[in-house]
């Protein structure tokens, strides 16, 4: 038998960091994202985020990739946001994403932190990562 326990915490941003996601819209689409990986047989354990970037907490399966993951997740909700028009405008991922594993005792830890998203940003690593995405020198954020 296989004993996997592979935890990973990821985070992507809107294409060029656009402010999309404002908070009265993106419950339909964290919910759409829920249901969806349920269909996908990919758990997820956390999800949350910004108006410009979100956070999920995944359980990686032993079949599954956090390529595979990240790559069906951005892929069909920005297709299903925009087929909805959930958004004023097109919702386009920027591309890549961030992702570290997470020790199996740390889960609440990150659990918290994806949880309380609305309030400060602590990661100095996610800071660092979303900072590294360009942002156009006229949009304002
Ligand atoms: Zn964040």
């Amino acid at each position: 038998m296989s004993d996997v326990r592979l935890y990973v915490h990821a985070v992507w941003a809107v294409k060029n960091r656009a402010p999309l996601l404002n908070l009265e819209k993106h419950e339909r689409l964290f919910h759409h994202i829920q249901a969806y990986t349920v269909v996908k047989h990919i758990e997820l354990l956390a999800l949350n985020g910004h108006v410009d970037h979100l956070h999920a907490l995944i359980r990686l399966q032993a079949t599954q990739s956090i390529g595979q993951v990240m790559r069906l997740i951005k892929g069909q909700s920005a297709w299903w946001a925009n087929k909805e028009r959930i958004f004023e405008r097109d919702l386009n991922w920027a591309v890549g994403y961030y992702a570290r594993s997470v020790e199996p005792k740390r889960l609440k830890v990150v659990k918290n932190y994806i949880s309380n998203q609305d309030k400060h940003h602590t990661s100095v690593e996610v800071m660092k990562y979303l900072g590294q995405i360009e942002k156009p020198e006229n949009e304002m954020i």
